[in-house]
């Protein structure tokens, strides 16, 4: 079902939902499983699967030397959605990448999901890889993700790459794209990153989900910002539990958001990371419970590794 669909189902109820991390190559799902089994008994309608860009891989040769190799880390995307759909009859979204992806590759990953069944999928541009400054667009990729989201809805019409095809079993999915309540850390100002959120959703993207935050009143501005802007599809809240202390200088590096001061003032008084861990817990329940009487449509939660901190919010707020 369209995650349109499962909004408007639950009239007005907020639901909860997350998003799960592909395991490492090479590492059993059993592992993916035992964080997830915890989380179902708060019914989320449906689970996010990142997409890892690839990275250099560093390989230890017999004499000693280092080999340098371009690959991806956590492969799987699809059928980790594939599998969990089947698991724990949810629906599962794949992310779909801009970089590392050409337009022919991501048209043959959406051909899958049509057939697995999956109906939404969550169109993103991708990050710079780690060696480089700035993001590049792969060759015969798509460049942004307003880009990508033109692909997803075309192949939905029978227009594929070079040709229109007759088809009476196209795909019709439903599209997530993200927004940045502090804007993207590439944009020059917030009203610029709306305009290109707002082209996203004029290419047809159904819904935002947005990059965590830690301070609601960002959230509420910015949807305020946003429906001013003319996009009027539903803003789901991005929630992360901070869960160790290098989560203070990390998060606002990697993800350009602010911390509240007396989030800061409450993990510098920790002696310990599960110190921390709780103090997370609790600032996400707050933050949860203020958006739930917002009436946001969606908690979505990033678990990011262990999801008992998940489940502990979970259980304080749905
Ligand atoms: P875009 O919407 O393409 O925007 C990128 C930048 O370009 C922005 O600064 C925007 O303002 C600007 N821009 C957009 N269109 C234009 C245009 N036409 N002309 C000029 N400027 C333009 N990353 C992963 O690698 N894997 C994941 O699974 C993943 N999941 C995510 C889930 C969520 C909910 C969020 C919020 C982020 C996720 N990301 C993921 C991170 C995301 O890929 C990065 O934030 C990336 O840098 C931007 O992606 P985007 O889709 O927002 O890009």
């Amino acid at each position: 079902m369209k995650i349109t669909e499962h909004i408007e189902n639950a009239k007005g109820e907020t639901l909860f939902s997350f998003e799960i991390v592909p395991p490492q190559k090479g590492k059993n799902i059993q592992d993916l499983y035992d964080n997830i089994d915890p989380l179902m008994e708060f019914n989320p309608p449906f689970i996010d699967v990142t997409t890892s860009r690839e990275e250099y891989l560093y390989i230890k040769k017999k004499n000693g030397l280092l080999e340098r190799k371009i690959t991806r880390m956590r492969p799987g995307t699809v059928g980790i959605c594939a599998a969990l759909k089947q698991r724990y009859q949810v629906d599962t979204i794949p992310h779909v990448l801009c970089g590392g992806f050409t337009r022919e590759e991501t048209e043959y990953l959406l051909v899958d999901c049509h057939y697995l069944g999956i109906d939404n999928v969550m169109a993103l541009r991708g990050d710079a890889m780690k060696h480089q400054r700035y993001f590049e667009p792969t060759n015969g990729g798509n460049c942004y993700a307003s880009d990508l989201v033109t692909q997803i809805k075309n192949l939905g019409v029978g227009k594929y790459l070079n040709e229109v095809i007759e088809s009476d079993n196209n795909a019709d999915f439903c599209v997530g794209v993200a927004g940045y309540p502090e804007k993207h850390l590439e944009s020059p100002s917030l009203t610029t990153d709306l305009k290109w959120l707002k082209a996203k959703v004029d290419a047809g993207a159904d819904y935002v989900v947005t990059q965590m935050f830690f301070n609601n009143q960002a959230y509420f501005d910015f949807v305020e910002k946003a429906r001013e802007a003319g996009i009027n599809v539903p803003i789901i809240p991005g929630i992360k539990p901070i869960a160790v202390k290098k989560h203070l200088q990390l998060l606002p590096q990697v993800f350009s958001i602010d911390l509240p001061e007396e989030l800061i003032a409450a993990v510098e008084a920790c002696k310990d990371n599960k110190e921390v861990r709780e103090v997370g817990i609790e600032w996400a329940i707050a933050q949860s419970r203020e958006l739930k009487a917002a009436g946001v449509p969606v908690l979505h939660y990033y678990s990011m590794g262990k999801s008992s901190n998940i489940q502990k919010i979970a259980e304080a707020v749905f």
